[in-house]
């Protein structure tokens, strides 16, 4: 672990974040990892904001490409040919590259992670992240971002291996959507309810994401909600021993408490914080779950009722940055 303070920056404005960052660290084929959101989310980064970044990369000679990949579950980013009209669709009009092909198998193993294959072609990577509450991992910040975002089909599913959602047979109403949306086939009605065949049950999540009766959701409290943090933290270490040089910027706008995969119009739960910016993952979670409890009145930090500091205290444990930081107002 580093035992120095991490340095993190923070305005509203993204010029003056772009001003503090050193590029020069920067290679010559830059990856910005960003989230395009699904289908009826509208509250994911902001694209212009992505685009200011993607041209001060390029504007510094540099090739610059918004990479990301397939998801688990049944919805509009589901295979590459679906990913890219969505993100078209949001208004991210910058190259992107879907890094686990065309239905997202393409991987590279490093330190046992299986990682997006096409991560390969960059050498530099900026993680540009909405923050933002997450049903299974508490929250999704840079961690989430990269350690969920850039494990391909295989990777995903080995972090989601031990979640196992269940069916409130009260709350539920027969009404089959989640049946319909399950890709493992996994879910059946059986005397007008839903139920679930745990054995076939890939845990992405996706019953949980269209059930509207909220009978769909995990039974957390077996611990499993922690191994998909330390997974998160696993995986994000494994990408960043490839690069040593990342940045790391985070989007505290339109803070809801479910993901930007959730194909769902969510209500923030605050007014907008900022954008904050760090060479350490860990710092720049750290910070902006500070910062976002502070700005909630401490309501961020109920969300999901899943403990937040874990994801971070599993990455500062692989020592991949640092829990201390010092907060520098721009
Ligand atoms: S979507 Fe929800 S309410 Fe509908 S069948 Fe599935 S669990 Fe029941
Ligand atoms: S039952 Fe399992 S595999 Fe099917 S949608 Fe739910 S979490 Fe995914």
């Amino acid at each position: 672990m580093k035992n120095e303070k991490a340095k993190v920056f923070f305005s509203k404005d993204i010029e003056k974040i772009l001003e503090q960052i050193d590029f020069s660290k920067l290679g010559k084929k830059v990856a910005i990892k960003v989230h395009f959101g699904e289908k009826g989310c509208n509250t994911y980064i902001n694209p212009a904001l992505v685009k200011k970044v993607f041209e001060k990369i390029r504007s510094l000679g540099k090739e610059a490409t918004l990479v990301e990949c397939n998801v688990l579950y049944k919805g509009s980013r589901t295979n590459s040919a679906d990913h890219l009209k969505t993100a078209r669709e949001h208004g991210f009009d910058m190259p992107i590259d879907i890094l686990d092909g065309e239905f997202g198998k393409d991987l590279v193993e490093i330190k046992g992670c299986k990682i997006g294959k096409g991560i390969e072609n960059f050498d530099s990577l900026l993680v540009l992240s909405h923050f933002k509450g997450h049903m299974h991992a508490g929250f999704g910040g840079a961690l989430k971002n990269l350690g969920m975002g850039l494990g391909s089909r295989a990777g995903k599913l080995d972090m989601h291996s031990m979640l196992r959602p269940s069916i409130d047979q009260e709350k539920c109403v027969g009404c089959g959507v989640c049946v319909k949306n399950c890709n493992a086939e996994a879910i059946f009605l059986e005397l007008g309810k839903a139920k679930i065949d745990q054995e076939k049950c890939e845990g992405c999540a996706m019953c949980i994401s269209v059930c509207e009766s909220g009978a769909a959701s995990v039974p957390w409290g077996g611990g499993t909600p922690e191994r998909l943090q330390k997974k998160i933290a696993e995986y994000s270490s494994a990408i960043l021993s490839r690069f040593p040089g990342a940045i790391f910027i985070n989007v505290l706008e339109k803070i809801t408490p479910q993901c930007d995969c959730m194909g769902i119009s969510q209500k923030p739960m605050m007014e907008d914080v900022g954008i904050l910016f760090s060479d350490d993952i860990v710092a720049i979670d750290r910070a902006s779950l500070n910062v976002a409890n502070k700005f909630s009145d401490g309501q961020f930090a109920k969300i999901n009722s899943i403990d937040k500091d874990k994801q971070i205290d599993f990455a500062a444990e692989l020592g991949i940055g640092n829990v201390s930081y010092e907060l520098v107002e721009l």
